[in-house]
């Protein structure tokens, strides 16, 4: 892979420049002046100021790429959790200290007018942050890639809590434009849906013709991806929907003015909001249409660049683009390419499905049963009546061809692995087309892969035993290091090279200081610093006051059963009844800080933000135990909270389930800006512990083989609640009015569902995490030995830059090069 990036991106021009700039924009962009601009006119105006250079890349990357037979890779996902754009585009640009400088001369604070920004929250969490770290990878590899998904209108719900409880609000991420896009209506498409399927004879031949009932116009709007150096700009291409405007003259023609605006309102709901279900299918009729519109509308986008690059010679399709399917929910694009290829540009079923194949690639984020897609048969018919007749047609020769040479006469193997799934009501199982429609089939951690081919896909993984890997997933460390913890970047640059943004494995070098004495204070300082700036953030946020000399102790993920917030919180509770029962408990103070969105109809989830919510109102208000326990539950968590929290802190909660974490990536954000993570041996905690040296995390519970033969000898919650004592404590605590003064029982839920069911075993694992956190308190007294243990988590990432991930991608899935754009 080229690597023509070797030094930190150069500012490419002076602070007067910048200065002026912006001005100009001020004045001829936005209308305004100095003495009048509002924080968002200086914002906008320096947006303006950026995007001068950026559309500058934006036509150069695409002028290199343009019509020159290589291979490009698109990236299709219904999520792109990107947050801000400014402080990044900055940074990568090399222009941060430049605008830093002139807007101070300009009498305005950089800082603060960043934080006009608000988020792109156009994701749940760890998949759809992955997508966005994964384009800002590939613009700074110089790869030739598209991301395409959903211009939503309404991003991922705002959280407030009332009385303790999440309320969701709409979030409003465009109320006023957004400085980034810039909208493509040259490039728009037209999708169809519903209807039916004809059989039309010509010359002997039959063929099939979809006859749509509905037509959606599909409306691109581009985010210019700047790479690191700022040379290389590639786009994320996001659809709109609107109501198609043929359509709609018909019926405003026959007098029904009402009635076409009706029908405008109906197709523009299809990019109107995302789903805020996370790891759970949402099984709507909307949901498969969104996942439809941006699937076919990218595939239509992508056969329009080849044709005017290469004409209508399809032949070497396949050759030149690779499309990555992010987890199912883009998987209809198969039999979409399918019936392009063969009802539209004539290939014979056989060679269809070859270039198909050849061209999709997909990466499974879940094992999780109910986050599997599976959509009623029916509903598929109905909207997309062609696309199930090819699904069937797959589904018989792939039943056929592949299963019966393999296993001739089993019906049980192929009911297995059927793409329909028989029942009452039938279903179409999105994994198994995506992985019978794929050449590769990756998973996202060393052991999630593992597990992929054992528990998942066994069959499909002994028919095919080549065709199923893992790439380890990563982060940017331009995002979750260099522009977020500028205080840590600029001690490390003391140290390292200024291109370890780029090359992390450079951090390595700071291994030889992990115990000098002078390093280990700079670090420890860069720390505190940290601390007591968000020591501001929690204040004005939730008005707690906590102190900066306190661990801060940090889980901050979707709110997620498997993800077990409610044993961080049983713990919790242990330790305030030990406070309470002896008040000179030996604890170094902790604040333990808990960031996470519920599903709005996930009603456990709810509950456990309730109860953590109540428990820390009684905490943090109890005199009794001077200030040794705070808990915080920050509202709206998001990507820029996680950019200003996860730089100040000292532990990092990883506390899935075995089995149940693919991977994870908070987890390597918190451990590259120096926490120390307490984790189970799941998802990339593990390939964390091998990196960083398993001195430097704390390891607790039950492994997969153990969780698997607990639930082998039938898992009994209700003996562990019996037989530890402060464990039934703290559960029985959850039933009275302690923590709900006058109202009992408000809480009883969680502790009924963890004594009855429990399906995350959070019982099980209640005392190892207990002794695992006092390894933690331990370690934190000892100052040299933390201060070492941080420094090898800062100094041993390197695996988890995203840029690893995606050079993986790019060599063993997509063959694809980089194309440097020419300046
Ligand atoms: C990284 C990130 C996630 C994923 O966190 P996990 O701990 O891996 O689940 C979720 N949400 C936001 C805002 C993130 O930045």
């Amino acid at each position: 892979m080229a690597t023509n990036l070797s030094a930190a991106p150069q500012p490419q021009l002076t602070v007067p420049q910048f200065k002026e700039s912006v001005l100009k924009h001020l004045h001829s962009t936005l209308g305004t002046y100095e003495e009048k601009a509002s924080q968002q006119a200086w914002n906008q105006a320096i947006a303006a100021a950026i995007n001068e250079f950026v559309y500058d890349g934006v036509s150069r990357t695409r002028k290199t790429h343009a019509g020159k037979g290589t291979r490009a890779v698109h990236y299709l996902s219904l999520e792109f959790l990107m947050g801000r754009l400014m402080s990044n585009n900055l940074q990568n640009l090399g222009l941060y200290e430049i605008a830093d400088a002139a807007m101070t001369d300009l009498g305005q604070s950089l800082s603060d007018i960043l934080e006009e920004e608000p988020d792109m929250a156009l994701g749940n969490g760890g998949l759809g942050r992955l997508a966005a770290c994964f384009i800002d990878s590939m613009a700074t590899l110089s790869l030739p890639a598209i991301g395409y998904g959903i211009h939503y209108e309404h991003g991922l719900f705002r959280q407030e809590f009332y009385k303790g409880r999440q309320v969701e609000r709409p979030d409003e991420w465009r109320e006023f434009g957004s400085s980034w896009e810039i909208c493509r209506p040259e490039s728009q498409q037209t999708v169809k849906l519903y209807g039916y399927v004809e059989t039309v004879y010509e010359q002997g031949q039959s063929r099939k013709v979809w006859r749509p009932s509905r037509t959606l116009r599909a409306i691109p709007w581009d985010i210019p991806i700047v790479g690191y150096g700022g040379q290389n700009v590639n786009i994320l291409r996001l659809w709109e929907s609107r109501a198609d405007k043929f359509f709609d003259w018909d019926v405003f023609n026959s007098g029904g003015y009402l009635d076409a605006y009706a029908e405008s309102v109906q197709a523009e709901t299809v990019s109107k909001v995302l789903y805020p279900n996370d790891e759970t299918e949402a099984g709507k009729e909307l949901r498969l249409i969104q996942q439809y519109f941006f699937s076919a509308a990218s595939i239509a986008d992508v056969m329009r660049r080849y044709k005017s690059a290469h004409g209508n010679d399809l032949s070497k399709f396949a050759e030149l683009n690779a499309m990555q399917l992010n987890d199912t929910h883009p998987a209809i694009a198969i039999p979409e390419l399918m019936r392009i290829l063969v009802d539209e540009e004539g290939f014979t079923w056989h060679d269809a499905w070859t270039m198909t194949r050849a061209t999709f690639a997909y990466t499974n984020h879940t094992l999780l049963p109910e986050a599997l897609e599976r959509w009623p048969l029916k509903l598929i018919e109905k909207v997309l009546p062609r696309h199930m007749e090819i699904i069937f047609e797959i589904n018989s020769r792939f039943l056929q061809d592949e299963v019966e040479a393999k296993w001739p006469g089993d019906d049980a193997v192929k009911r297995k692995l059927s793409i329909i799934e028989e029942g009452s009501a039938q279903m179409v199982r999105m994994g198994n087309l995506s992985a019978v429609g794929s050449h590769t089939v990756n998973g996202v951690a060393q052991i999630h892969s593992e597990l992929v081919k054992k528990d998942l896909f066994p069959e499909l993984n002994a028919l095919w035993p080549t065709k199923f890997t893992n790439v380890t997933n990563g982060i940017t460390p331009r995002r979750w290091m260099k522009a977020c913890n500028p205080r840590l970047s600029s001690l490390i640059e003391k140290h390292v090279d200024a291109d370890w943004p780029r090359y992390l494995e450079k951090l390595s070098g700071l291994k030889a200081l992990a115990d000098d004495a002078a390093f280990q204070k700079d670090y420890m300082a860069v720390k505190q610093a940290n601390k007591e700036d968000f020591v501001k953030v929690i204040r004005e946020l939730t008005g707690i006051e906590v102190s900066a000399d306190a661990i801060f102790d940090v889980q901050i993920k979707r709110l997620h059963e498997y993800k077990r917030q409610h044993l961080n919180l049983l713990h919790i509770m242990a330790l305030y009844r030990r406070l309470l029962i002896d008040p000179n408990y030996d604890l170094h103070p902790r604040v333990f800080i808990f960031g996470a969105k519920a599903a709005p109809g996930y009603r456990l989830a709810k509950e456990i933000i309730f109860a953590i919510n109540k428990v820390a109102e009684k905490i943090n208000n109890d005199v009794r135990i001077n200030n040794k326990l705070k808990v915080v539950f920050l509202p709206n968590y998001r990507v820029s909270l996680a950019e200003k929290l996860i730089p100040a802190s000292d532990v990092s909660e990883q506390i899935s389930l075995a089995g149940k974490e693919a991977s994870g990536t908070g987890n390597m954000k918190l451990a590259l800006n120096g926490a120390i993570t307490i984790g189970t041996m799941d998802g990339a905690n593990i390939e964390i512990a091998e990196e960083a040296g398993t001195d430097n995390v704390v390891i607790f519970g039950m492994e997969v083989d153990d969780v698997e033969a607990l639930l082998a000898k039938g898992y009994q919650p209700a003996d562990y609640y019996r037989s530890n004592d402060e464990l039934k404590a703290v559960l029985d605590w959850l039933d009275g009015d302690f923590f709900t003064p006058g109202e009992p029982g408000l809480l009883s839920e969680v502790k009924r569902n963890l004594i009855e069911s429990d399906s995350f075993m959070v019982l099980a694992d209640f005392e190892a995490y207990s002794e695992a956190q006092k390894k933690i308190d331990t370690l934190y007294r000892d100052k040299k030995a933390w201060a070492r243990a941080a420094i090898m988590n800062t100094a041993s990432l390197a695996k988890f830059n995203s840029d690893r991930s995606i050079q993986d991608y790019a060599e063993n899935i997509w063959h694809i090069k980089a194309v440097p754009a020419k300046s």
